[in-house]
């Protein structure tokens, strides 16, 4: 199969899944150090090793030259990357000329209220924003440096410039276990979808996700109680799964990577900002395009990306057993991209 520009084969792997999404992380870096991503002194990479933004582009071009029809930019944090509106503004000339049917960005959501306007008129339609808890304490103590204020701000911002906003919320275990039914109102009063995700297994002290570990099967339970929720067959080939609540319109994802696995629709392959590709989330392996990008290997992009695919594996090996998570892999969820 070709893709129908520009006449290249489409990215497909062994298990026979097309590969139509990029999600690529523009830095490292972020301005929130939340407990379960980073450790409070972080060590960021070094600048030569992360890719310029012409890097980054040419990553992006290589990926819809071979099918990708959706980027997700992320990070570290996306909006704090100098000088991303060049990049932004660059894949949305791409999807004007209808390369791309969709680009869009996870974010904190604190440089909203700085960048809500320049994003929509660069083409993006949604964004989804990062928030686990409303409670301003709580919030501080989950990013360590945060003010919900400002991501509520931000929030507003995105929602004025016509951006549809999903909130992605990480279930932690006795943090803020209490509260996500209220979000879930919360959510579905400002017309915002609501995706919840289980602590993954990552970062130097995968240790510390065992006690932060919340199993969604169990909450799932409990929203039922308080909300109706019909199974919807809203489909994105992403690892959620969907609830329409009530009749609001509103809808509730659950990416639940270790009590239910998600893989076998897999469609993504994730890039990191030193030019890796993770060909999943939760395992190592990975091919390096920075090499080629930089001229110092006889190897093209296209040539990689077809090594990539062929390294593709069936799932990742993230479980939960006994209470105890298994499977986990020492990469920063930063380093890769969430
Ligand atoms: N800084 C942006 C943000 O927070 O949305 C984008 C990058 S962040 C790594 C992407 C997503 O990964 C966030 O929703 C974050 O909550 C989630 N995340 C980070 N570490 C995680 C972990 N160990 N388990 C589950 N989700 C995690
Ligand atoms: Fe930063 Fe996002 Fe990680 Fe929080 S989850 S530390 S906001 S990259």
């Amino acid at each position: 199969m070709f893709d129908q520009n520009t006449a290249k084969p489409i990215l497909k792997d062994p298990f026979g899944r097309t590969i139509t999404y990029l999600r690529l992380s523009v830095t490292d870096r972020c301005d929130l150090r939340c407990t379960y991503c980073m450790a409070e002194d972080m060590t960021f990479l070094p600048k030569r090793e992360v890719l310029s933004l012409e890097e980054l582009l040419a990553v992006c071009t290589a990926f819809i030259h071979r099918g990708v029809r959706k980027i997700r930019l992320t990070g570290g944090e996306p909006l704090v990357r100098r000088d991303i509106l060049w990049l932004i503004n660059a894949l949305g000339a791409q999807l004007g000329r209808g390369m791309l049917d969709e680009l869009t960005l996870t974010t904190n959501g604190t440089q909203l209220p700085r960048f809500a306007g320049d994003l929509a008129r660069a083409g993006m339609r949604r964004v989804n924003v990062s928030l686990d808890s409303r409670d301003p304490d709580r919030f501080r103590a989950i990013t360590r440096l945060g003010d919900v204020r400002q991501v509520e701000a931000g929030i507003d911002a995105a929602q004025d410039a016509g951006l549809r906003v999903k909130v992605n919320m990480v279930a932690v275990r006795g943090v803020n276990d209490d509260e996500i039914a209220d979000m879930l109102a919360w959510c579905s009063g400002r017309g915002m979808d609501l995706t919840l995700i289980e602590t993954m297994p990552m970062g130097d002290d995968i240790a510390a996700r065992d006690a932060q570990f919340l199993p969604l099967t169990a909450v799932l339970d409990d929203l039922k109680a308080k909300f109706q929720l019909t199974p919807s067959q809203h489909q994105t080939g992403g690892p959620a799964r969907y609830y329409d609540v009530g009749t609001s319109g509103t809808r509730l994802g659950l990416i639940t990577p270790l009590t239910q696995n998600f893989c076998a629709g897999c469609n993504r392959v994730r890039v990191t900002c030193t030019g890796r590709i993770y060909m999943c989330l939760g395992q190592d392996d990975h091919i390096d395009l920075r090499a080629a990008l930089r001229g110092e290997t006889p190897h093209s992009l296209d040539t990689l990306l077809d090594r990539a695919m062929l390294a593709k594996p069936e799932r990742h090996d993230f479980a939960a057993e006994g209470g105890q998570l298994t499977g986990g892999v020492g990469r920063h969820m930063s380093h890769t991209g969430g």
